[in-house]
């Protein structure tokens, strides 16, 4: 039978299988940054796949929309599956009004983009991430981003630096340069660094600025500087904002990751949803961003139509573990069993069961392999202990340890084994 056609083997375009490797080192990942925010009083949320797309589509943003998964079901409601969990958790907290606030969410989960797939860029990937709902405070800012940086020291990242800018700032810049600030504006500028300078040019003359003005917001947005000076910066376009600003960067000071923070103009993010401080995080040499985030204020009152202030971030899980170098995570089996005839069976069953209570993870053999055959595998698969049960370990009421490592062998009575050894 000649099987399924090769390009059916694969997964569809843009997701992919993950390994035990790598599916482990997900977990631990996982086991981290959770208890990281944990540790910050955030607790874990999880909402459906599948949301409304009424609800999605709501404040995507024309690009976000159109990588929408959209289907109907079968009595025809349309639907799509979430491309972020901060729209999820508006449309959950506009039901659930009495949740005290500042509500401290965070998930660890999948969504979806019909994205074009390339390097770290997938159509299902997974994202870690927070959301700080009902507090308008620069500290609640600050917060969110000495927790984005905190989770990518947990991982192992050093070298690392979060980018910031604030939509308002971003909007008093273009209007200084006679430049209405837009929705379209600010798409084509997130567009920096992925098209070349040109591209970007000739796309803003498409928006009706002259070349010379979009030379010059060009050249503006590239003045980057570390975050101690962005009031400065900011004060030559808004008082107010630069004493907020000011605000967040002594908060950060205090968290002690005030280091790894830029203020650049150049950073506006893609998504309609952000009202204010917006930001993304770079690891290393890695080139793309491994998370973004802000300050959203009108996105939960669009929904419950109660003014809720909020901000958090989103880390693309795959990119932070390729920056952080984590490709897998070995599991190694604890103990391989081999019961050499077919009455040590139930007595391999019984050893193995005891060590199960104990914790361990233990295989019992099948029966299909010799001795050597089950012995080769256990070394190239990773198994910490092998244990044979003989005719004379049965009557001798032992049974023989083997240690793969160290290449030892203990004998070790079976009352001791079965009593929790
Ligand atoms: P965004 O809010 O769109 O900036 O997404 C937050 C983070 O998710 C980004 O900084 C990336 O690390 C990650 N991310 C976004 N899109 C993708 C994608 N198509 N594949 C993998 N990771 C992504």
């Amino acid at each position: 039978m000649p099987g399924l056609e090769d390009s059916l083997r694969r997964p569809v375009r843009g997701m992919r299988d993950l390994t035990p490797e790598y599916y482990y080192a997900l977990r631990r990942v996982e086991e981290v940054l959770s208890r990281l925010a944990e540790s910050f009083g955030y607790r874990r949320i999880e909402t459906p796949a599948v949301e409304h797309f009424e609800v999605l589509a709501k404040k995507a943003g024309r690009d976000i929309v159109n990588e929408i998964y959209y289907f109907r079901d079968k009595a025809g409601r349309e639907l799509g599956l979430r491309f972020d969990m901060t729209v999820p958790v508006a449309r959950m907290l506009s039901y659930r009004l009495d949740e005290p606030k500042p509500v401290r969410w965070f998930y660890f989960t999948k969504v979806w983009r019909y994205d074009e797939p390339q390097h770290g860029r997938y159509r299902e990937f997974y994202q870690f991430g927070v959301e700080l709902v009902g507090s308008a405070s620069p500290r609640a800012d600050a917060e969110v981003l000495a927790l984005m940086a905190r989770a990518i020291e947990a991982v192992g990242v050093g070298d690392y630096v979060i980018r910031i800018n604030d939509r308002r700032v971003a909007d008093r810049m273009l209007l200084s340069l006679g430049i209405k600030p837009s929705e379209e504006i600010y798409r084509v500028l997130d567009k920096r660094g992925k098209v070349s300078e040109e591209e970007l040019i000739s796309m803003l003359m498409g928006l009706g600025i002259d070349r010379e003005k979009a030379s010059e917001l060009l050249s503006l947005i590239s003045a980057a500087v570390p975050y101690a000076e962005a009031p400065e910066v900011i004060s030559k376009y808004d008082g107010e904002l630069a004493e907020r600003h000011s605000a967040v960067a002594k908060a950060l000071e205090a968290f002690g990751v005030l280091d790894h923070m830029a203020w650049d103009p150049s950073i506006v993010r893609g998504l309609d949803y952000y009202t204010g401080i917006v930001f993304e995080a770079f690891a290393g040499r890695y080139k793309l961003a491994v998370g973004g985030g802000g300050r959203y204020d009108d996105l939960i009152e669009l929904y419950s139509g109660i003014k809720t202030p909020a901000l958090g971030f989103a880390i693309g899980v795959e990119r932070l573990m390729e920056a952080a170098g984590i490709e897998k995570a070995e599991n190694p089996l604890d103990y391989y069993i081999y019961p050499v005839s077919g009455e040590a069976y139930g007595v391999a069953v019984e050893v193995a069961e005891a060590l199960r209570a104990k914790g361990a993870s233990a295989v019992v053999d099948l029966g299909e392999w010799s001795l050597r055959e089950a012995l080769e595998r256990a070394a190239k698969t990773g198994v910490r202990h092998f244990i044979i049960i003989g005719k004379k370990e049965l009557e001798k009421g032992v049974v023989k340890i083997r240690d793969m490592a160290k290449r030892e062998e203990v004998e070790v009575e079976l009352s001791r084994i079965k009593a929790g050894l």
